[in-house]
């Protein structure tokens, strides 16, 4: 997938929507890393949850949906807790997955999954729910 966006981003489309739907000022963030340090999935990410707010002041919102981290982040909310100016970042991660998911695009194809037979049949529906509208 393609996005158009790069620059002021308070002109960025994308900047605004993920600020609208998730309620939260972006440009509040002054990279403390108190988020990312707390997280217990950004091992795993491939941009650090203090880096998507970098990102989306710098207005490269291009990387930010396309990246892995908003589908790793596990919305447990620490990151929201230790943030000392209360942004809640966990509500701009599923902002990022919103926009996504809106646009009808599966994260995972239900399809293309394998383990059926061994997983329990709640993890399943769960999982649909997040990765795909
Ligand atoms: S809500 Fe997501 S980004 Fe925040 S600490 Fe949890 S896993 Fe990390
Ligand atoms: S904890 Fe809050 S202020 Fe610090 S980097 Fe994360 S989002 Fe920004």
């Amino acid at each position: 997938m393609k996005f158009e966006i790069r620059g002021d981003p308070h002109k960025n489309p994308y900047v605004k929507e993920i600020m609208e739907i998730s309620g939260q000022n972006i440009f509040k963030c002054y990279q403390c890393g108190r988020c990312s340090a707390g997280c217990p999935m950004a091992e795993f990410m491939d941009i650090l949850p203090n880096q998507i707010f970098m990102y989306l002041q710098e207005g490269d919102a291009e990387s930010i949906l396309s990246a892995k981290s908003p589908w790793i982040c596990a919305a447990c909310f620490t990151c929201t807790v230790r943030c000392p100016l209360d942004i809640d970042l966990a509500a701009v991660m599923e902002a990022i997955r919103e926009i996504q998911l809106r646009k009808n695009r599966d994260y995972i194809d239900p399809y293309s999954v394998d383990e059926r037979d061994i997983l329990p049949p709640i993890a399943l529906v769960s999982n649909f729910r997040k990765f795909t509208p």
